[in-house]
């Protein structure tokens, strides 16, 4: 046991992570270093650092985390997600996962939570789901209801949800590329319990941690993502809140997948040096404030990032014939695709 103090313990700790006591006063020191799921104590250096943030590993339940961790408001992400209200988008793998999982009842009433522009919602009425749905991207919301006629979107987070309809229950609550943006997930799958009827389902999908990678995903930063889940962390957090994992299907890497994987292997810098430092990628405009994530996000480009990202199309589609050509060892060696889904049941 040691003897010091919760309070020396913690300044010690982030000592350790290099980071400052002002910083870390920005976070409630109780959970400091603490695994966000499993809440157990997280020793070690970081094993990855990304501007004023640090990645950490659970050894007891193997999450990776962001610190710090908080959630920029829901203007945030209409600013950085902007443009999904724009064409109807195709149902994600996590969507079409569910819609065939043999395991998932077939009717009943469901909430999808972060439903976007309700590609999915309607997709679930027509299968025979009475359907509800949350979303914050108010141009998302807009969409969902006019294109989809989906009398139902609320623009609540899923606290205000459970606090506005404490009596409401459904059979099925749904959240697809949700649960990886979370700062505190405990507190967000009770919030989901509590919507649920007894013996209630939870359908989900996150980015697979495991996938194949052969450079940074530019979108898996915080503060758009704080948590890297594999099957085997998502299952131990689920047992943990009173869940039964009925099914996990993990995507295989693709003919498509395989050819973008090809494509940032080749990433040889040229573009960001030929288009010079105003290229920001998506990962440092995440970072910025918000006058200033604008402007990167609405800024013309010049001509020479024009010509750029014109031969950037070009090379990735000469990377097709490369992956089909890669193909057979790809799928022989079992490389994962981006995503994860798993279908849970309530145990009481
Ligand atoms: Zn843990």
């Amino acid at each position: 046991m040691s003897s010091s103090t919760p309070e020396q313990a913690a300044e010690s700790a982030r000592e350790r992570v290099g980071l400052s006591s002002q910083s870390a006063q920005l976070t409630d020191q109780d959970s400091f270093l603490k695994c966000p799921a499993c809440t157990e104590s997280v020793e070690g250096t970081p094993i990855e650092s990304y501007g004023k943030y640090r990645l950490f590993a659970c050894r007891v339940c193997s999450l990776q985390f962001w610190e710090p961790r908080a959630m920029p408001d829901a203007r945030w992400y209409e600013q950085m997600y902007g443009g999904r209200d724009e064409k109807l988008l195709p149902l994600e793998p996590g969507h079409r996962y569910f819609l065939s999982d043999p395991q998932a009842p077939r009717r009943g009433d469901l909430l999808d939570i972060g439903c976007g522009t309700g590609n999915f919602l309607a997709a679930a009425r027509a299968a025979g789901y009475q359907v509800s749905g949350t979303e914050l991207d108010r141009n998302a919301a807009r969409f969902a209801k006019e294109k989809f006629r989906l009398p139902r979107v609320l623009g609540l987070t899923i606290a205000e949800f459970a606090e506005t309809y404490p009596a409401e229950k459904f059979d099925v609550v749904t959240f697809f590329e949700v649960l990886e943006h979370q700062a505190e997930p405990c507190e967000f799958v009770e919030r989901v319990k509590a919507c649920l009827r007894p013996r209630g389902y939870m359908a989900l999908s996150v980015p697979n941690r495991e996938r194949w990678l052969t450079g940074p995903d530019v979108f898996d930063y915080p503060p758009n993502h704080f948590l890297r889940w594999s099957s085997g962390a998502l299952r131990a957090f689920l047992s943990a809140h009173g869940f039964e994992t009925l099914s996990i299907r993990e995507q295989p890497a693709g003919v498509g997948y395989t050819a973008q994987m090809i494509n940032m292997k080749l990433h040889t810098g040229l573009s960001r040096r030929v288009a010079g430092p105003t290229s920001e990628s998506f990962r440092d405009i995440m970072q910025m404030g918000p006058q200033e994530a604008a402007a990167a996000l609405t800024a013309k480009p010049t001509a020479r990032q024009r010509a750029m990202r014109f031969l950037g199309r070009v090379k990735s589609l000469a990377c097709v014939p490369l992956a089909m050509g890669a193909f057979p060892y790809v799928r022989m060696r079992g490389y994962k695709g981006a995503y994860l889904y798993l279908l849970a049941r309530l145990v009481l």
